[in-house]
């Protein structure tokens, strides 16, 4: 693959003036932003250049040929560059599944996505479960550590609330919502907690020896620079046989894990990329209900590959004709609406 050069096209792009490079890409199909000005404003155009590989020549958008200029033009007329690949994560092929232009407006255009109740709560029991582990346990016993476990798991969330009044209060729930919210998310933190002790007082030892074998390692970020993909995972725990389980914690009301597949999947084989083993099972903390897992295998490597193949294909281009708006109930429901919702203007004809 030619990287930089320059080029001038026989066609009707060969008109403009003080091109900009807005991009780069890895792939066939490179991207030239150009501006001319006019008048008293600056027009700017975004054209695809797509190379023959065997013969060198590129094409421009309009399918007229582009040829590469006389090495005597200045490069910095006409710069061509390439692009590096994004960082993919869960989230953002999520995203793309449910709506590529909502991709577009969140990954290529780099819009804020503001918080609503939900996503911020989430982030709130996430902080919480991860500095729960952090706790001074020194003066419990296997006796007396169900109260004071508790006692610490509502003032953890209490601090961590409060930590998040300000977001909270840009939500401008009334205060019984925000109370209701928070009764919840302790509801949902002391049912995790009672499946914790379950797990305690299964083990051996006593109390500190005990909470030490069940203290994962949290929130790691993991990033892959084969596959070009990222991502966070909540827990990891080591089974008692030396094999590793990942884990998520979710406060979605839906207990189906196949709706979690690709993320576990992902988690997966960012895990296996590090450290060259698979982890033995992958799954997910429903704090709202139980804990779910599955036994980590080949097919589901092969699918998170797939996957991050597919969106990395799908994403070379900034044109935002390449992201069709995907209107569903997710556009718009009794409590949101998506983020973009305004900017989007889904059952708009552009
Ligand atoms: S409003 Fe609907 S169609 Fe528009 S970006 Fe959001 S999800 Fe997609």
């Amino acid at each position: 693959m030619r990287r930089g050069g320059e080029f001038q096209s026989t066609g009707k792009t060969d008109r403009f003036l003080n091109p900009d490079i807005l991009s780069e890409t890895r792939c066939s199909v490179w991207r030239l932003t150009v501006s001319q000005p006019r008048r008293n404003f600056t027009y700017v155009k975004v054209i695809k250049i797509s190379i023959d590989e065997k013969t060198g020549k590129f094409t421009d958008s309009f399918g007229n040929i582009a040829v590469l200029a006389p090495k005597n033009i200045n490069r910095t007329t006409f710069p061509i560059f390439t692009m590096k690949k994004k960082v993919q994560s869960p989230s953002s092929i999520k995203t793309y599944k449910q709506c590529p232009r909502k991709y577009y407006y969140a990954y290529i255009m780099g819009l804020e996505q503001p918080h609503n109740i939900h996503t911020l709560r989430g982030n709130i029991a996430h902080s919480v479960l991860e500095h729960f582990f952090d706790i001074d346990t020194s003066f419990m016993t296997m006796d007396d550590y169900g109260p004071h476990l508790k006692l610490i798991m509502q003032q953890l969330l209490l601090k961590e609330w409060q930590q998040n009044k300000p977001k909270l209060d840009k939500l401008e729930l009334t205060q019984d919502k925000q109370m209701h919210y928070f009764e919840e998310t302790l509801m949902m933190l002391f049912n995790w907690l009672e499946l914790f002790c379950r797990k305690l007082e299964n083990k051996a030892g006593n109390f500190q020896e005990r909470f030490k074998q069940l203290t994962p390692m949290r929130e790691l970020m993991f990033v892959s620079e084969n596959y070009h993909a990222k991502g966070i995972i909540d827990a990891i725990e080591q089974n008692g046989d030396g094999t590793v389980r990942l884990m998520d914690y979710k406060t979605s009301a839906s207990e189906n894990l196949n709706e979690h597949l690709l993320q576990l999947g992902i988690y997966s084989l960012l895990y296996l990329d590090k450290h060259g083993v698979m982890p033995k099972q992958v799954g997910v903390y429903f704090l709202k209900g139980k804990e779910a897992c599955i036994e980590v295998d080949e097919e589901l490597i092969e699918m998170a590959k797939k996957e991050i193949a597919h969106i990395h294909s799908v994403t070379q281009t900034q044109d935002i004709n390449h992201y069709p708006k995907s209107p569903s109930p997710l556009c718009k429901y009794s409590t949101g609406q998506c983020p973009f919702y305004d900017v989007c203007r889904p059952y708009e004809k552009s």
